[in-house]
């Protein structure tokens, strides 16, 4: 393995599995290469977590006085960064072993996986115990200088361009720790700009538990909030962790501070954004959760951590399991992902629940922004759906304008009769209670869920039922106030049966059937779906939203007519004197009745017929 040149200087060759790891790293792995401060940083600290922990157990190591830090020097002119930490340091054993050999049992699997795979994901580096090796990514000539915390040690000073091997010799009388000059590459300059480097210091290792310092200015002043007990964070630390991880000037709406043991290590800081900002018209939200390993930024907007439809929230979730499995069994990567986040959205749609519960106003709030997500998460994620459920808020006949009720509530206040959970898709409430199709219920004293949002029916379709009880459009609702006296004048059943039979005539294709309602009350005539398909209110959005209505079939509703309405009273009695006033008439109401259902297309048709009308009524 090594060849000796002199006495002082030694030079060895890499390991074979380095030699190929190096090739990939420095030919195939430039897409992200600015990875390897996170990963020099990190070895760094584990440097210092290593000796804070021989000197927390009472063993002796060389300048005790020297705290664990790590400090970054560079020097544009030069081209070089120097990083120095204060850690554990390495004997001449030590380089030899960590550096020009590869112990970790999980590097070979790595090593394959890339092999196999065309374009590797860089960003692995790090979490296969290969993290040094990304520094030749960057320079072209790395020298590390180390003295061991041993007390009666030396310094040691190796040097490598990477390809061929490495060179080692005694350097004398070192302070503790370890001290790597890197010289740039003539294309990776940039990482000897001060600026650059901040930025990437503070993306990566904001969070690591000692102090880094960047040209003599401290550049990690936030602590890693999740990795300590809640009792004894400050409300303004959480805020001012807030702020530094959400990139926002607002207080955030909630927060929820977890940690779980099992299946997996998880300690996790996640919040809500007062401000939904897609709603706002920003574009589609990515993820702002990042996942973390032992403080270590791992995956900065970590797709996968959460369902979609929880996009708005923003944290760190830190799971020490992470790393050693990934690089262990590199291929369970995405069942480690799957786990995670199942335990997450677990549990933050529990939180949710309890919010409910406990901070009714706040969470109100979180609904008013953000209910579409968990609409989404009821069409999409079949998993959640059940759960989502229980956390959409609907505006309610039931209630008081304004207050909204969850389906459970709805449920409990259902009268033993009624079986089935009842819905209105309207702009408003005031259009809702004011719709022909509303008369049953105000009769029957069934309570109503008025859905503002047309979304809301997509989500009623998806959810089919809630706590076993049919979730159903009250414009298709099967009732009928059969059991309520006829009012006095009504046409009786043979004149109203042939009235509909006329207006089916006079109405032609217009309409599919013209039918005798049982749950009219005020309204002369309302229109029901043909197909029971979808309801009318329905059929408008998707025609606005599908894109060539150029020619779709001719919508085919059915007329349901109130033979105890005085306009249809009077209509049977005109029709055989004067025909065209009674089509006109019949008209008319048909278009009345689309018009409260919303899905009359151009009213101006409608307009001179009404005015006509109006002349005759003066006359
Ligand atoms: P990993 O950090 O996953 O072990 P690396 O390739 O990043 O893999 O580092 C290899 C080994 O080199 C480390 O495990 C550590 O023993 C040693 N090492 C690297 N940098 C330092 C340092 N700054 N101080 C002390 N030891 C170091
Ligand atoms: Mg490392």
């Amino acid at each position: 393995m090594s060849d000796s040149a002199d006495a002082q200087t030694e030079k060895h060759h890499f390991q074979a599995e380095i030699q190929q790891l190096l090739n990939l790293v420095i030919h195939s792995l430039y897409t992200d290469r600015e990875i390897f401060i996170r990963e020099l940083i990190s070895n760094a600290a584990d440097a210092c977590e290593k000796l804070r922990f021989i000197q927390a157990s009472g063993g002796t190591v060389f300048q005790t006085d020297t705290a664990p830090g790590i400090s970054l020097v560079t020097d544009e002119k030069a081209g070089t960064v120097t990083l120095t930490d204060t850690g554990v340091g390495m004997t001449r054993e030590e380089l030899v072993e960590n550096l020009g050999t590869i112990a970790h049992s999980g590097t070979k699997a790595f090593l394959k996986q890339l092999a196999e795979e065309q374009k590797p994901d860089a960003k692995l580096i790090g979490q296969f115990g290969v993290g040094f090796y990304s520094a030749f990514m960057a320079a072209k000539r790395v020298v590390v200088s180390t003295r061991s915390k041993e007390v009666d040690g030396s310094g040691w000073q190796w040097i490598s361009e990477g390809v061929g091997g490495y060179e080692i010799q005694p350097a004398g009388d070192l302070p503790r720790g370890t001290k790597i000059v890197l010289e740039l590459k003539d294309d990776a300059k940039e990482f000897a700009e001060d600026y650059t480097l901040e930025r990437l210091v503070k993306r990566y290792s904001s969070f690591v538990p000692f102090p880094i310092e960047l040209n003599g200015k401290r550049l990690n002043t936030v602590q890693a909030l999740w990795a300590r007990s809640k009792s004894d964070i400050k409300e303004e630390e959480y805020q001012e962790f807030y702020r530094f991880i959400g990139h926002d000037p607002d207080a955030p709406l909630m927060r929820l501070h977890f940690t779980a043991d099992a299946p997996l290590a998880i300690q996790s800081l996640l919040f809500v954004p007062t401000k939904n900002l897609e709603a706002m018209g920003m574009g589609r939200m990515d993820s702002e959760a990042n996942l973390y390993c032992r403080k270590v930024l791992i995956q900065p907007k970590a797709k996968g951590l959460f369902p979609d439809w929880l996009r708005f929230l923003k944290g760190v979730v830190d799971s020490e399991d992470l790393p050693l499995n990934i690089s262990r069994e590199t291929m369970q990567d995405t069942s480690l992902l799957q786990k995670l986040n199942k335990v997450l959205t677990g549990r933050f749609l529990k939180f949710l629940g309890e919010q409910a519960e406990q901070q009714p106003e706040t969470y109100e709030k979180f609904h008013a922004e953000y209910q579409r997500f968990l609409k989404e998460g009821i069409v999409t994620d079949y998993q959640h759906k059940e759960a989502l459920s229980k956390l959409i808020r609907f505006e309610t006949s039931g209630l008081d304008a304004g207050k909204k009720t969850s389906l459970a509530d709805y449920v409990k206040r259902m009268p033993s009769d009624q079986k089935e959970i009842y819905f209105l898709l309207a702009p408003n409430r005031t259009s809702a209670e004011s719709s022909p199709y509303f008369e049953v219920f105000r009769e029957r004293r069934f309570e109503v869920l008025i859905l503002e949002d047309p979304w809301d029916e997509f989500v009623m379709d998806h959810l089919h039922e809630f706590e076993g009880k049919p979730l159903k459009s009250g414009e298709k609702a099967d009732l009928n106030l059969s059991e309520t006296p006829k009012k006095e004048g009504a046409l009786d059943e043979g004149s109203a049966k042939s009235l509909a039979q006329w207006m089916k005539e006079s109405l032609g294709d217009r309409v599919g059937e013209v039918r005798i309602s049982s749950r009219l009350v005020d309204s002369p005539a309302v229109v029901v779906d043909a197909d029971k398909q979808t309801s009318a209110s329905m059929r408008r959005i998707l025609k606005a939203v599908r894109r060539d209505d150029s020619t779709p079939s001719p919508d085919r509703y059915d007329l349901e007519i109130n033979p105890s309405h005085p306009i249809l009273v009077r209509l049977e009695a005109i029709r055989q004197k004067d025909e065209p006033l009674a089509k006109d008439v019949t008209d008319q109401v048909f278009d009345n009745a689309r018009v409260a259902a919303g899905i009359l297309e151009d009213p101006r048709a409608m307009l001179g017929r009404l005015n006509q009308l109006l002349e005759k009524v003066l006359r």
